[in-house]
């Protein structure tokens, strides 16, 4: 039986690049896969998104050049050659994943992982086979959750997966979710001119954010025919001759929308069922294994990281935990700041946030100021006809520490980082002030601000 330091079961972007780390650390270590290597984050999710995103928003931007001498006003995007494209792309990189661990010695293997029992990993791929591991992380990840309404399994009902595994050119999409997966594909379909109507049961879209988001970016949509509603909660869903029709309750008035298609994008559910195939397993809650920053499930030799904690589910975040949760094991301080970790919408604006909201700090009794630049006379945002753009600051009331900010503007989803660096390091508006910053450029609005 082979026997290892550490083995990962899930190589989504928290396992691989764990693996890859505890190998440079000098651990003999495991990886065990189910599916694709790269996960949901490089097969259904952050990368697949943002490449049709990428052609989308040049479509729509060629079409609306007119104004500014770019005449393309019949531009269409090639669904087939995109969709080429992006499957390329995914495993161009899918391939660079593997090199590196096969560079660092990580040894793949291809089948289902289950826990036996402590330090005891089982793996059901062509052949069963158990491996023996003295640390054992999981990062098994999530998968769409599915909507217990009538009509769910209609043909033209979609999850994000089936909608990315074959994109095609809709006419009309309904997307019942007003969150961040659902407001992505809200201006993707927009920008390639399928007519979109979104459903969302809760009173405003991306209503985990900072509400001025939801409103300006409703009013953007808008613009571009997207029509949302809020308040709506889906009761059933109907096929009626080519087009699927949405029973819905608006405000608690009976409504209804038809489209060729419905993507549903209601939140995630943790890979959990069978992966412990006796008692010995950590606590769960609702399928999810809760974990600290660093990964401890309380567990002894048990460690969890990414979308199956239940936490903060971006890529990112499930690195950083990742890397933390490796770090303890080879008796290191763990490096990661898991209290500050930056989240990002790619809609057009991009919309960027860090650190704690006005709200926020103010129910934790924190006093605050806020500063907010809209970004109406910056040179890059008038020159690349940026829509509405702003950024806000949330700075401690008395030290002046900032304590985050939130960003609505081209590029928002780089900027944050600035910002980010500057929440983590607990450094003040005036010190960014007394940085220069290049012109013309977004981020000029950030010296502005502060010098405000
Ligand atoms: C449409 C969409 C867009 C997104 N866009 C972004 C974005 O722009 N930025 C961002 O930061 N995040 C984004 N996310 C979220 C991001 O994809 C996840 O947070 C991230 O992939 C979580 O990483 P993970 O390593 O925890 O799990 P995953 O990436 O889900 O990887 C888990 C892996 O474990 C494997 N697995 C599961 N069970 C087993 C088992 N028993 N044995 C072996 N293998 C198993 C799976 O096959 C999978 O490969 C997006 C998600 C979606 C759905």
């Amino acid at each position: 039986m082979e026997k290892y330091d550490l083995i990962v079961i899930g190589a989504g972007p928290g396992g691989y690049e764990a693996a890859l780390e505890a190998a440079r650390g000098g651990m003999r270590t495991a990886l065990v896969e189910a599916g694709e290597v790269g996960g949901t984050c490089l097969w259904r999710g952050c990368i697949p998104t943002k490449i049709l995103l990428h052609t989308a928003e040049l479509a729509k931007e060629a079409r609306q050049g007119g104004p500014i001498g770019l005449e393309a006003s019949d531009v269409r995007v090639d669904m087939a050659k995109l969709d080429a494209h992006k499957d390329e792309t995914i495993r161009g990189m899918a391939q660079g994943i593997e090199g590196l661990l096969k560079r660092q010695k990580v040894d793949l293997y291809r089948g289902k992982g289950r826990v036996l029992g402590p330090g005891r990993v089982e793996v059901a791929g062509e052949t069963s086979l158990e491996l023996e591991t003295k640390e054992i992380l999981i990062a098994v990840g999530s998968t769409p959750a599915p909507l217990p309404v009538k009509g769910i399994g209609l043909e033209g009902v979609l999850s994000s997966d089936q909608i990315l595994r074959d994109p095609r050119p809709y006419e009309s999409l309904i997307i019942v979710g007003g969150g961040v997966i659902g407001m992505e594909f809200a201006t993707l379909y927009g920008a390639l001119g399928c007519r979109v109507t979104v459903l969302e049961a809760l009173d405003s879209v991306l209503a985990n954010l900072d509400r001025e988001f939801g409103q300006s970016l409703r009013m953007i949509l808008k613009k571009q025919g997207v029509e949302i509603h809020t308040s709506a909660r889906l009761e059933e869903i109907r096929r009626e001759g080519e087009e699927l029709t949405c029973l819905y309750t608006e405000k608690g008035a009976p409504a209804q929308a038809s489209a060729q298609a419905v993507l549903v994008a209601v939140g995630r559910r943790p890979n959990t069922e069978g992966l412990f195939a006796s008692d010995w397993a950590p606590p769960m809650e609702r399928g999810r294994i809760p974990a600290d920053a660093n990964g401890r499930t309380g567990l002894e030799g048990l460690w969890a990281i990414g979308d199956v904690t239940g936490g903060i589910q971006l890529a990112h975040a499930a690195t950083a935990q990742g890397l933390n949760a490796v770090a303890c094991m080879l008796g290191r301080a763990p490096g990661q700041r898991l209290d500050v970790v930056p989240s990002c919408v790619y809609t057009s604006p991009e919309i960027a946030t860090v650190g704690l909201t006005a709200d926020e700090a103010k129910k934790q009794g924190i006093p605050v100021q806020v500063k907010k630049q809209a970004m109406g006379g910056n040179g890059k945002t008038i020159l690349t006809r940026q829509e509405r753009s702003f950024l806000k600051v949330v700075t401690h009331g008395e030290t002046g520490v900032i304590l985050g900010a939130q960003l609505m503007c081209g590029r928002a989803t780089d900027m944050i980082g600035e910002f980010s660096s500057a929440v983590a390091n607990g450094l003040t508006l005036a010190q960014l002030a007394g940085v220069i910053r290049p012109h013309p450029t977004f981020n000029e609005a950030v010296w502005e601000l502060a010098r405000s």
